[in-house]
């Protein structure tokens, strides 16, 4: 059977260093060797030093990274290191995600070879209870809130995100993002850069390789697909860390979803069952928090909160990458739907270039579209007949008297609906240089 190999983990201060190899004729990886790093930012109250941490840990985030190709690529794993307990889980980490992203067959499996198990040594005193994961959105929030203090690690991975870039005007508000919540909540923090999503395995050809000659079409891998089987993997990221500092649980907010008597469960690489699978020297993941909470209310929860304690935070939904939100992504226009049904502005938590006015008029012409109605049922509901609202009253209350389903179906229609002749004739925006040019010569080039 063709190899992939762990050949060597090294750590300095704040940075583990892997190199990973393929024999000839594999062809999963982007390169026949590839260099990985996962780093560690923090400040001086969260002193660390990697060079103590055991091999069987530090090899232990990419590990489980690599996991699941041996799932349905045929192929031998060799990992020099691994601990006894997360090697013990792996029959039910094998079959948990068989279960939500398959069935995976047996003929597909390939083989994980480990030169040593080591029951790796518990650390006794412990400085911190728990990680809380946070990216800034509202699950993550509200977990936060409902874990405060100095006995929480906030831990962000923006590597996570598919198309996450390391560096640029979001990963620089990622930074003061989380700066700004730890100082909310009274925690330390932790933030977490990895190059595994955009240097490692060769993705696309992976999806489709699972897709097409796999047939693999579970509602799971339609939703989130081969990304997806690897996100827990990569939040796992933050072993060593957990490890050093002897924690033993692991919190990330739920991304439960509900629509009328309907209870959801994520099927994606965050389902709670999932997360029941994945453990290391003594550290956990604890129950999802939130898993049972309802969109909307965690959004109040989190206002209410931070009004108790007198201070305010950002919401941050969008993916676009920049220091503020679009404002109009499918996101952003939900989320700023809750905090207007909370009976607050936008403006005020991270929106900052809300507008009454427009955010009518999108929501008035269907332009606000979800594929999931849960979120506009939630929202909608949420509305009081009876109550004045200080922001944009006019349009939740006829949000409330369209209904979830026709307004999810008049959106639907809208976004089916190519443009007429005229309207695509009229598009100023399809004629970028001739509009402009039309500019020029009208008011002159002033520059
Ligand atoms: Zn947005």
């Amino acid at each position: 059977m063709k190899k992939i190999e762990l050949v060597n983990c090294k750590a300095d201060a704040d940075t583990i260093h892997y190199v990973v190899r393929e024999d000839i004729g594999v062809d999963l990886l982007q390169n026949s060797t590839v260099d990985l790093f996962i780093k560690y930012h923090t400040d001086e109250n969260v002193k660390f030093d990697l060079r103590e941490i055991p091999q069987s840990i530090l090899q232990l985030p990419l590990s489980l990274y690599l996991l699941p190709i041996t799932y349905f690529c045929n192929v031998e794993l060799v990992i020099p290191e691994m601990d006894k307990e997360l090697y013990e889980r792996l029959p039910k980490i094998y079959n948990t995600y068989s279960k939500i992203y398959g069935p995976f067959k047996d003929e597909w499996r390939g083989k994980l070879t480990i030169n040593t198990i080591v029951d790796t040594p518990k650390i006794s005193i412990a400085k911190y209870d728990r990680v809380v994961f946070f990216s800034g959105g509202v699950d993550a929030c509200h977990a936060s809130i409902n874990y405060p203090g100095r006995r929480t690690l906030l831990v962000s991975i923006p590597d996570i995100e598919h198309a996450a870039k390391n560096s640029g005007p979001l990963r620089e508000e990622k930074f003061s993002l989380i700066k700004n919540f730890s100082s909310v909540v009274k925690s330390d923090w932790l933030l977490i850069s990895n190059n595994f999503n955009n240097t490692l395995f060769k993705d696309e050809d992976i999806q489709n390789f699972l897709g097409k000659q796999r047939e693999l079409n579970s509602s799971a891998f339609v939703f989130d697909g081969w990304p997806g089987i690897k996100y827990l993997a990569n939040m796992c990221s933050v072993a060593p860390i957990a490890y050093y500092f002897g924690i033993n649980e692991l919190i990330m907010g739920s991304s439960f979803e509900q629509i009328e008597d309907k209870l959801l469960l994520n099927y994606d690489g965050a389902n709670p069952e999932l997360t029941d699978t994945i453990g290391f020297a003594n550290t956990h993941f604890g129950e999802q928090e939130g898993l049972m909470v309802r969109r909307s209310k965690k959004v109040a929860n989190i206002i209410d909160w931070c009004n108790a304690h007198g201070v305010k935070t950002k919401l941050w939904a969008c993916f676009c990458d920049g220091t503020t939100q679009c404002g109009f992504c499918g996101k952003c226009i939900r989320t700023q739907l809750n905090i207007l049904c909370a009976g607050e502005n936008p403006r005020e938590w991270g929106f900052e270039n809300f507008s009454e006015k427009k955010y009518t008029r999108y929501i008035k012409s269907y332009q606000y579209k979800e594929n999931n109605p849960c979120w506009l049922w939630d929202n909608i509901e949420t509305i009081n007949d009876e109550k004045h609202y200080p922001y944009c009253d006019e349009v939740l209350h006829w949000l409330k008297s369209i209904g979830y389903k026709d307004y999810h179906r008049c959106s639907q229609e809208k976004a089916n609906t190519k443009p007429t002749v005229l309207k695509r004739l009229t598009s100023f925006s399809r004629y970028p240089h001739y509009l402009k040019k039309i500019v020029t010569n009208l008011f002159g080039n002033n520059r």
